[in-house]
């Protein structure tokens, strides 16, 4: 395997890592949610904290159901290690429904995580997963465009997500252009449209948008039914960079290259479809 990807640096024995904290959803199969954000921070050198927001019964084929964590939980699990530990960055993924989308909001005020707090915040508006199964009441979307996407430094749909937030088919360029326009209109201070579902073309290419320039940042396309956790990963990594001190548009290209090795090494798993990996990263010297 070529490796270009400018690697996020391992802290020494002993030494405390940079702490990220990712607010989401559990995965039984352990591809995507919490489990993708943790094993790629733990291979980006990232000590990961988690506050639980709901537990999906899942394996390679579906989602079979899911249970939601009691909204005041999520937000104390939230409150608790902010308090102690010091979070360089926060990551959200499955939120699940309206009430823990607004306590998650609430918390992040209170305790300084967004953009106009000192902690940044990567928002994945999980919507649903990649066979179709429901990880978001269809209900919570107002929620998701009033309350915690206009907290957001960065949101990071897919186009499925993008068309349930903004109306917007995405299948050309011009498109994916507007699909920004609008995204940023709902007030994250940087959006991103991913390409990777935009099955036409030989690349897959995402768009980075603050409000005045688009940025494009480009992987090879990879054809494998392998990429659950795709999603996770990228956002959980864009965290990773920007609590390392990445500028966003930097954190965006490091993580856009760490997914495309990641689904270099996506590997089969159970009937259905297997996880993307960052294990790549063990074979590296
Ligand atoms: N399960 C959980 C808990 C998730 O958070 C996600 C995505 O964010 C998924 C499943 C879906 O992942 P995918 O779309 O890669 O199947």
């Amino acid at each position: 395997m070529v490796v270009d990807v400018n690697l996020l640096p391992l802290p020494s024995n002993g030494q405390t890592p940079v702490r990220v904290l990712t607010i989401a959803g559990t995965d039984s199969g352990g591809g995507a949610g919490i489990q993708a954000d943790t094993r790629t921070m733990a291979m980006c050198g990232v000590h990961a904290c988690v506050a639980v927001a709901a537990v999906t019964v899942q394996n390679s084929v579906g989602v079979s159901g899911f249970h939601e964590i009691p909204p005041q939980v999520v937000a104390d699990q939230v409150r608790c290690v902010v308090g102690d530990i010091g979070i360089g960055a926060v990551k959200t993924g499955m939120l699940a429904s309206t009430a823990i989308i607004e306590a998650v909001a609430d918390v992040c005020r209170e305790v300084g995580i967004g953009k106009n707090g000192t902690i940044p915040l990567v928002v994945d508006p999980v919507a649903a997963s990649m066979h179709g199964d429901p990880l978001l009441h269809t209900e919570a979307l107002d929620a998701l465009r009033h309350t915690l996407i206009p907290l957001a430094t960065v949101v990071t749909p897919n186009l499925d997500e993008v068309r349930l937030l903004t109306g917007v088919d995405v299948e050309d360029d011009d498109a994916a252009r507007h699909a920004a326009r609008e995204l940023h209109k709902l007030g994250a201070q940087w959006a991103i449209v991913k390409g990777g579902h935009l099955r036409s073309s030989q690349v897959s290419t995402d768009l980075l948008y603050d409000g005045t320039d688009f940025l494009e940042f480009t992987a090879p396309r990879i054809a494998t039914g392998n990429d659950h956790g795709g999603g996770d990963t990228l956002a959980a990594a864009i965290a990773c960079a920007i609590a390392n001190g990445y500028p966003v548009p930097a954190a965006v290209e490091f993580a856009k290259d760490w997914t495309y090795h990641c689904l270099s090494a996506a590997y089969d798993l159970g009937a259905g479809h297997g996880p993307v990996s960052p294990l790549w990263r063990l074979h590296e010297s």
